[in-house]
């Protein structure tokens, strides 16, 4: 929606469209770098505000608690169809409202028997059949090293609900070591393996975890929600073939509306289902089924695939700047569309934290991030998490990703003077006029 002052809200509620109007110039007039977000189309918009929210559709396509679906189950059905041809998996519920749901689903379905009983029942029918229950062993990449806090943090209801092991990355190559991964896993023996992860910037070795998973007996799930705009265009090794469960959100790399979905094998599908409804969730948020429609369908043209090669071309660029600006990248560089800057080498005395606020000030987004072994604490870090998603919706391409470095270093160079960053925010604002948001 573009700015309209005579728009409803802008009529009816002055406090909400003021922050309306603020953020549409803010989205329009910053540089957005945080890797998870993104800038989604104007048909995408229109499906997320549009009249389906009015409408509930409690259970699946054909098989509702409310009247009044038909329209519900076109919607629906065309976004579970588009999933599974761009994911090529068998099962896609596309009803999660998160990427943290999608995981619980997950949970849910293969880690939470149905009560005490069916345990007991299922342990007399099917002795050989491992039985899963709360407390059962999950081994899933540390938060810290780049990790979800859905895949088993303490605060998190999968850190409640199960035992934790995590593997990390080595600290001398920032890179997930397989060999430790297969070492851990025979030693925790876990029923679950989950792979995937926030801030990881190198390629995942789907083949080797499946081995690791298939010789210790557990269940294995990626979450691809930072990469799955990569994986649905061939541009990341798929997990899809051997994996039981693929989660994803929908808005990052895929650049659809918030949002989750979860994928399995048909064996699955009908436990998937019954997680996630009623399980888990009551009536879908089907404004966001139907955006999520709308951007699966926008995801499976051949302009979409060219779109995520310039998304990584743009990461590598923007990561080859930097280093050559002195800032160090974790595991030296990327295969994806994010990078993790360790400040340490180049900028000691500046935290994440401080970059973080430095940069806003001057219009450039970013989110500071704990880097592997960081000594520093969580809210302030030794890191910044940089991603090129939404840069390259724009349209910028491999000069802008130059200058952005140049940017970049100009202002943790400059300890946080005020007369650099607006020098800089003139130049970002420059940038931003040339390169129009979609929906602009
Ligand atoms: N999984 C991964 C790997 C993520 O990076 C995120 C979010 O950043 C999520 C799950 C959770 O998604 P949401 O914020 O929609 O719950």
């Amino acid at each position: 929606m573009t700015r309209n002052d005579d728009s409803p809200i802008a009529r009816q509620d002055p406090e909400i469209w003021k922050a309306f109007v603020a953020e549409e110039e803010r989205q329009r007039n910053t540089l957005e770098l945080i890797a998870s977000e993104n800038h989604v189309s104007p048909a995408v918009l229109q499906a997320a505000g549009s009249i389906f929210t009015n409408k509930y559709a409690e259970g699946y396509p054909g098989r509702r608690y409310y009247g009044g679906c038909e329209n519900m189950d076109i919607v629906e059905s065309i976004a579970i169809d588009r999933a599974k041809q761009l994911f090529g998996c068998d099962h896609a519920n596309v009803q999660p409202s998160s990427g943290s749901q999608a995981n619980q689903a997950v949970l849910l379905a293969a880690m939470l028997p149905g009560s005490r009983f069916a345990e007991a029942e299922q342990r007399e029918k099917n002795p050989d059949q491992p039985v899963r229950t709360p407390g059962d062993m999950i081994l899933s990449l540390h938060l810290d090293h780049g990790g979800h806090l859905s895949h088993g943090k303490n605060v998190n209801i999968s850190g409640k609900w199960f035992r934790v092991t995590h593997y990390g990355v080595e600290r001398e190559t920032g890179r997930i070591n397989m060999d430790e991964v297969a070492r851990l896993a025979r030693d925790c023996k876990p029923k679950m393996i989950i792979t995937g992860a926030s801030a990881y910037s190198r390629t995942w070795e789907w083949d080797k975890f499946a081995e690791i998973a298939q010789e210790v007996g557990a269940l294995l799930m990626a979450d691809i929600a930072h990469i799955a705009g990569l994986v649905a265009t061939g541009l990341h090794p798929s997990p899809v073939p051997v994996c039981d469960f693929v989660t994803t959100t929908t808005h990052k790399t895929l650049r659809g509306p918030r949002g989750g979905l979860t994928m399995c094998k048909a064996d699955w599908q009908k436990k998937i289902d019954s997680a996630v409804f009623p399980g888990m969730q009551g009536g879908p948020l089907m404004h966001i089924v139907a955006a999520k429609a709308v951007a699966f369908g926008e995801a499976l043209k051949p302009e979409f695939k060219k779109y995520q090669q310039r998304v990584i071309e743009n990461a590598k660029t923007l990561a080859e700047s930097l280093v050559s600006r002195k800032l160090n990248i974790v595991s030296g560089g990327t295969d994806n569309h994010l990078m993790l800057v360790d400040l340490r080498d180049g900028f000691p005395t500046v935290s994440g934290a401080m970059a973080e606020d430095w940069l806003g000030k001057a219009g450039i987004v970013v989110n500071k991030n704990m880097i592997p072994f960081d000594e520093r604490k969580p809210m302030e870090t030794s890191g910044l998490r940089l991603g090129t998603p939404a840069l390259t919706t724009r349209g910028m391409g491999i000069d802008e990703m130059r200058k952005v470095a140049d940017l970049i270093v100009r202002v943790l160079g400059s300890e946080g003077d005020a007369k650099v960053a607006e020098s800089v925010k003139a130049e970002v604002h420059g940038m931003c006029e040339q390169f129009k948001l979609p929906h602009a």
